[in-house]
């Protein structure tokens, strides 16, 4: 039996985290993960409704239950992956997409004191006011 693809190497894409090499299901839940665990801050592909482009080299599937052959380590930013190295993903997502906004790109300057964000700060006073109140409780302070 012969595959179209067969002179293709099957390949899962993993969505693994370089700092803690855990693997996800999904890019956004990586991007996710690395943003509440690691405080990396990583945006979406621009293009997450549409299918990795073609490779030459590699079949991609989809699943992790699909026999496949190797495990490429993708960016949940774009469709760069490496073969076998986090370093090389790390490097990449440092390079291409933490890299320091220029200038002219960075948000304006938003006046705070007018937020509505100022119902969120008074929540998170109150949780510390409780959280110290529940410290000097259980004797913890
Ligand atoms: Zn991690
Ligand atoms: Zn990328």
């Amino acid at each position: 039996m012969r595959f179209k693809s067969a002179d293709k190497i099957t390949a899962f894409v993993d969505n693994t985290c370089y700092e803690c090499e855990r693997s996800y299901s999904s890019p956004s839940h990586l991007i996710n993960h690395m943003a509440n665990i690691h405080h990396i801050h990583l945006n979406p592909r621009p293009q997450s409704d549409e299918e990795r482009p073609v490779s030459k080299k590699y079949e991609f599937t989809y699943r992790r239950l699909t026999t496949y052959q190797r495990v490429l380590f993708g960016c949940p930013s774009c469709w760069f992956y490496s073969y076998r190295n986090l370093q090389t993903l790390a490097k990449h997502i440092q390079n291409s997409h933490l890299s320091l906004i220029p200038e002219s790109e960075q948000m304006p300057e938003y006046d705070t004191s007018l937020n509505k964000n100022v119902a969120e700060q008074d929540v998170l006073k109150m949780w510390d006011e409780i959280s110290t109140n529940l410290k000097k409780f259980l004797g913890t302070e």
